[in-house]
């Protein structure tokens, strides 16, 4: 499967649609009914990569909390089930993104992330803080709390 989309479901008929990321910004349609989905209603972590981080991290409407892991890394393995209860929690008020920072390079390089899991904060286009370490879920609520 490619990463490199989302599963929308369809408010109007319950179709899952699969639509690319480079497609996000058309106003996708539900392939069955033809409604407008709608991409507030995300709930579950964003797989983001390089070339896509502008568009769906920097454009997004939502806050967005974006993971900086790697496969190697133990407490980023930890962190990530905590992330999936959280992005069903804030879903429609938050996106929660996922960047795999050994393959996107670019994003590592360009908030100088050092040690993994750091947690980029997003609101309204700008990365407003970064959050090094896996915390727990309450300490990440904290943080969320600050771009909602
Ligand atoms: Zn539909």
């Amino acid at each position: 499967m490619n990463d490199d989309s989302l599963i929308l479901g369809c408010l109007e008929c319950g179709t899952k649609n699969r639509i690319p990321l480079s497609r996000m910004d058309e106003s996708p349609k539900c392939g069955k009914c033809g409604a407008l989905l709608s991409t507030d209603i995300i709930s579950q972590p964003v797989d983001v990569v390089d070339n896509t981080f502008d568009k769906v991290v920097l454009g997004s409407v939502l806050p967005v909390l974006v993971d900086c892991w790697a496969p190697w890394c133990g407490p980023c393995k930890a962190v990530g089930p905590v992330l999936d209860e959280l992005a069903v929690k804030y879903k429609g008020r938050l996106i929660i993104a996922k960047v795999n920072v050994d393959e996107n390079p670019r994003i590592g390089s360009k908030y100088s992330i050092s040690s993994i899991p750091t947690m980029l904060l997003v609101k309204k286009g700008k990365v407003i803080d970064q959050v090094v370490g896996a915390l727990p879920k309450a300490d990440l609520e904290t943080q969320i709390a600050r771009i909602l």
